[in-house]
């Protein structure tokens, strides 16, 4: 029996570690859809695309092709065949990302690519984002939405990025956010039937476990 997970939530909240060691420990496909954002943003940039011209972007949104490797251990992500894994990290593209994820037909690409995915996935997967439980996969068997204070949140993003600045971080992750959660098309937001877990005080190995629990009951 197949099981869809959809795990949403802003930044630093640990969706992606969580995300990733649930599916490992239940034996699902994993999909971080932030990536495939990335990914287009990334193309968008590398072909001279003007990212606040949303109709360049829809005109060009088409174009590149997105595939996404769903072993939790090892997700991949390819654009036009290049592995994209390290670019889509840049602040190039985290700076950029939210203008294209804004615009519709961007999202209506990337909505039916997840959706392909999931549909595939043969023991069921987990699918991490920003509007999983609300839009992309609102039949999930068991939606989450992770909180976290600002401050924690930019903690834990700075300790990822290496001595990064703790308040310059907190700086761009709210303005990220806030962009995110104010787009028209399916912003950010919690599903009304989601659970939500805020991981203020608890570690990675609690919110796995509260997740794996919430999947097996
Ligand atoms: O999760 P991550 O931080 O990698 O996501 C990057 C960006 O992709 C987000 O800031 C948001 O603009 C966009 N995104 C989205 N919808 C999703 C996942 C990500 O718009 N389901």
């Amino acid at each position: 029996e197949s099981v869809i997970v959809a795990i949403d939530g802003p930044s630093g909240t640990g969706k992606s570690s969580t995300s990733k060691a649930v599916a490992a420990k239940l034996g699902l496909s994993y999909l971080d859809t932030g990536a495939q954002y990335r990914a287009i943003t990334w193309w968008m940039i590398g072909n001279g695309v003007d990212v606040h011209d949303a109709d360049a972007v829809a005109d060009a949104a088409g174009k590149p092709v997105i595939v996404s490797g769903t072993d939790p251990s090892r997700p991949t992500i390819t654009v036009d065949g290049v592995d994209a894994s390290g670019p889509i990290r840049t602040e190039a593209v985290t700076s950029k990302v939210s203008a294209v994820s804004a615009v519709p037909e961007v999202r209506a690409l990337i909505t039916e690519l997840q959706r392909t995915i999931a549909r595939e996935a043969e023991h069921g997967i987990v699918v991490e984002g920003r509007d999983i439980g609300t839009t992309v996969l609102p039949d999930a068997d068991l939606k989450v939405f992770l909180t976290a204070s600002p401050e924690a949140r930019a903690a834990r993003r700075s300790g990822e990025l290496k001595g990064a600045d703790v308040r310059a971080t907190q700086e761009a992750l709210v303005k990220r956010d806030a962009a995110d959660s104010s787009r028209k098309t399916s912003p950010l937001a919690k599903a009304g039937d989601a659970v939500e877990v805020d991981t203020t005080e608890l570690t990675l190995d609690q919110v796995i476990e509260c997740v794996v629990t919430l999947v097996e009951e």
